[in-house]
Parts: C-alpha cells; structure tokens; sequence
C-alpha cells in the first residue's frame, strides 16, 4: 500500500500520524481491519522464543522449585541528575567486608556484588553499576527484567525533581519495590522530613507516617546511613520477595554491558539469572557467541563458576553483545553459533527493511520539514560512553513536532554493516572515541552517509544541538 493511502485510512481511524511514523501494534491492528488485511504483530521477544524453541531451548526457570536456593536481591540505584547515584554507588561498594579484607581493588565492570556484615550475618547483595533509568528502561524495554529491587536517592536539599518522578514510575510499572534513600542530609539546609512529605504525593508513604516504604537518610560523601541502607534493602527484600533461583538448571543471564578489550578481546559482564555459569561453557549471548575462556569477578580474580545473582565478567566471545541482551548455555558450540547467526540474519533484515534517501547535519532542514524525525547511530568505545552519550542526547529539547531517535548504538569500530543501516534510515552515525572500518568509510564516502567522530560528549551534544536549533530557526 502507498504510504499515502494509509495515513488517510489512519486518519478515518482518528489517528494523526506521517507518512515516516511509527504507529504502536494497537493502531497497526485496527489499520489492517480497516484495509481488510491480516495484520499479525510479532514482538521481537515472541520471534526470539520462537527460535529457540526450534532448538528445544526455552529461556526461563526450569525445575522443581523444592531444588531452588536462596539468592542475593539485586539492586538498581536511580534518581535524578547530580542528587548522588554515582557517589552512594561508590560508598556502598566500600561497605564490603571481603574485599576490605582482601584488600581489592574493585574495578568498574558494570555490576558488583557485596558481601554485607549485619548484625554478625554475612549476606550478599548485587548492585547494578549503571545509574541512571534509562538503562533500566532499555533493559526492561528489551525485555531483560534484572532488577530486584530500586533504590531511589533523593538529595535532601534539592526534594522531588522530574527524573525522581520518572525513576519511581519507573519502577512502580515494573512492579519492583523502591527502598527511598534520603541523600545528602550532611549539607546545610537538607530537609529530609519534606522528602517524606513530597514523595507521599507518588504513593510512597514511609513507614514512620503509617505507609510502607522504607526511607533511610544517608550521605554517600560523609558515609552516614550505609548499614541502614543495606538492612533497609535486605528487609525489604526478605518482606516482599521471594529470591531463590534453580542453581541446578542451564546458566541463563541478562548482559549488562560489553565492550571490546585491547588484550582479551569481546568482554561482556552478565549477570546470571539462573543455574552456575562455568568456565568452558558454550554460550550464546544475543548475536555474540563462543566459549567461557575466564570469568572474572569486579576485583579481577578468576572464578570457576558463577551463581544466580553473581556480575560476571566473560571473557571469550566472539563479538560484543549489547546491554540487555540474553545469554544461554548450550549443550554444544555448534548451537551457539547457528542461534547467533539466525538473530544476526534477523537484524540484517530489519535493518534493510526499508531504503530511503540520505541525509546530512548540513541539510536537516529540508529532511526533517518531511520526515520530522533525526536518526541516529551510535558506536563507540565501550557500552558505558555510548550509554552517557545517548543519555545526553536524549536530554536535548526539541520541539514536539520533531523527535531524536537512537535507531542503533553499539560498541566497536564503525562497520559496514552500520553505514548499511544508514543508507536504510536517513541516519547520522556518530562515532566516539572509535573510527570506521576500511570498508564502511567508502561506503559511506560514496552513498554520501554523514559519519561525525567525537572524543568528548559535550562536542556530539553542542553539534547536534545546533543542527537542531538551526533547523527550528522561524522560516521567513
Ligand atoms: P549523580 O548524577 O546522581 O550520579 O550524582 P553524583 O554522585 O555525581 O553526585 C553529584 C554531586 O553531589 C557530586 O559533586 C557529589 O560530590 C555530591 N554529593 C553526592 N552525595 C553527597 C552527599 O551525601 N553529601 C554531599 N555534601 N554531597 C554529595
């Protein structure tokens, strides 16, 4: 059907849309009654499942629940801008009595477990080492619930501010409990009681005013109120959760971040979900596949194996796979690789799905009067900086009639494959700290794909920013 066409049927179904805008499943459904098509909605979770059913695998608990074992919650820290998700995630992981015995350096591999020391009782807790909600959405929008339980810092002497609304309902629609920390209560005019006070407006009534929310006041700089926070997460989880997993059954995870070592190659750091990841298994993580070479924990000691809840370094992988994808163990290589292959064939296809014109920073103007949309590509040199960089991104205002979109972010060089989505989408490839590969600079040379590379955040913001503004220049 012409593009056309279906916006006008769209329109008799009261909905407003463009020629070049995505239309959720709803509305996808409806159109295709209205045009008396069948129109079926495949997920890409659905068409996973699918796949790996052809291969007898299912990705999920498995086993008698009698055979399960007790787990380590795991904890995501969110909040709004500069109120001290950074810096409480750094003061708790000091609180770990092992490592301060062992006298280990931690190193920042996206997730790390401590071993907490209350009340003479040793129990582990797994943090998540991203702040922020926008990894928890991607993760969660990809499907990958990884999350226990949130902890949401509020600094003291700022109160409720829009990322704190979006963080906790966040987690409110993914159903996971919230433990409130106060933060900053060593600064002048902190005022934590009012926290309190605001935050009952959201439905988060703290346990002292007759609610059910545990608030702690803490100070990540002054190190107040890191053991309340601990046993607030601990009673918390142990009130509401039930956190056992089959230690027993084929390790299966969730990525948290990957990113390309000079050394050692692809590393990713999972979290197993289930079962006991083991050096030499045949894992398949996303489009990424290969063999358990090293599993190293956040002190850079090697493990033999790894338990539900345990973060995870994998070393032996034959590419990077993204944040929030999957990973399983199988039986043999062999099966590794032909999931891996069969979910890259799919990639490729959605990829070249659609051919349209090129566009460029320089003539936003004209593209976006049609398109009203900005694509993006972005690569860069591990998952955290693209992960920054597209946060920053998405911060931009824009006005409401043109939107920003993040069609692809990846870790690595710049591939052809990447210009090749380009040349799909009218999209601009932004590469940080990374260039591109031989092949991919002719081909975006010769098909005109405008390729931008940047060392420092600010730089890809402030150019983007200007293109944008420049296109919303009143027309004379
Ligand atoms: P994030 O953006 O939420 O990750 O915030 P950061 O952890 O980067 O902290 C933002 C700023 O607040 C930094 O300058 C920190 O030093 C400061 N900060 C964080 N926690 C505290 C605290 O407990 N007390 C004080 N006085 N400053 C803090």
């Amino acid at each position: 059907a012409q593009p056309a066409a279906l916006v006008t049927a769209l329109f008799h179904l009261g909905e407003m849309v463009t020629a070049t805008q995505s239309v959720n499943d709803e509305t996808l459904q409806l159109l295709g009654a209205e045009i008396d098509w069948d129109i079926q909605v495949v997920s890409p979770e659905d068409e996973d499942r699918e796949l790996l059913e052809t291969f007898d695998l299912t990705f999920g608990d498995e086993g008698d629940e009698e055979d399960w074992e007790a787990r380590p919650p795991v904890v995501t820290v969110m909040g709004h801008v500069d109120h001290g998700k950074t810096k409480l995630l750094d003061a708790l992981r000091n609180t770990n009595v092992v490592a301060r015995e062992a006298g280990g350096i931690t190193q920042h591999i996206g997730a790390y477990q401590i071993v907490t020391e209350l009340e003479d009782n040793e129990r582990p807790i797994t943090f998540i080492d991203t702040p922020g909600h926008e990894s928890f959405t991607a993760m969660r929008a990809r499907g990958a619930k990884v999350t226990d339980i949130v902890v949401l810092v509020v600094a003291a002497d700022d109160g409720v501010m829009p990322q704190t609304v979006e963080a906790l309902n966040h987690a409110q629609a993914a159903e996971v409990p919230i433990v409130v920390a106060v933060n900053k209560i060593d600064k002048e005019g902190a005022n934590p009681a009012k926290i309190r006070q605001q935050l009952t407006e959201y439905g988060l009534v703290a346990e002292e005013y007759g609610g059910d929310t545990m608030f702690v006041d803490v100070s990540a700089t002054q190190r107040l109120g890191l053991d309340e926070l601990l046993t607030a997460i601990l009673l918390t989880a142990d009130a509401s959760l039930d956190l056992r997993a089959n230690t027993q059954q084929d390790p299966q995870g969730v990525v948290i971040e990957g990113k390309l070592d000079k050394g050692r190659g692809p590393v990713a750091t999972v979290l197993v979900q289930r079962g006991t990841l083991r050096q030499g298994d045949s894992i398949v993580a996303g489009d990424a596949y290969g063999r358990v070479r090293s599993l190293l924990d956040e002190h850079g000691n090697k493990l033999k194996e790894a338990l539900p809840a345990r973060p995870v370094q994998v070393v032996g992988l034959t590419s990077v796979p993204r944040a929030g994808d999957t990973f399983l163990v199988v039986e043999e290589d062999r099966v590794a690789r032909q999931i891996a292959d069969r979910r890259q064939a799919r990639i490729r296809n959605a990829q070249n799905a659609s051919m349209r014109k090129r566009i460029s920073l320089e003539d936003l103007d004209a593209a976006l009067k049609e398109n009203r949309q900005l694509n993006l590509i972005i690569k860069g040199d591990n998952s955290g900086t693209v992960e920054a960089l597209e946060e920053a991104l998405m911060k931009i205002e824009v006005s409401d009639d043109i939107s920003l979109r993040v069609i692809h972010r990846g870790v690595g060089g710049i591939t052809k494959s990447d210009i090749d989505l380009a040349l799909a989408d009218d999209v601009i490839v932004l590469g940080f700290n990374v260039r591109a590969e031989g092949q991919a600079t002719e081909l975006a040379n010769r098909e005109g794909v405008d390729v931008r590379y940047y060392s420092v955040i600010y730089q890809a913001i402030e150019e983007i920013e200007a293109a944008l503004k420049g296109m919303l220049k009143p027309e004379y």
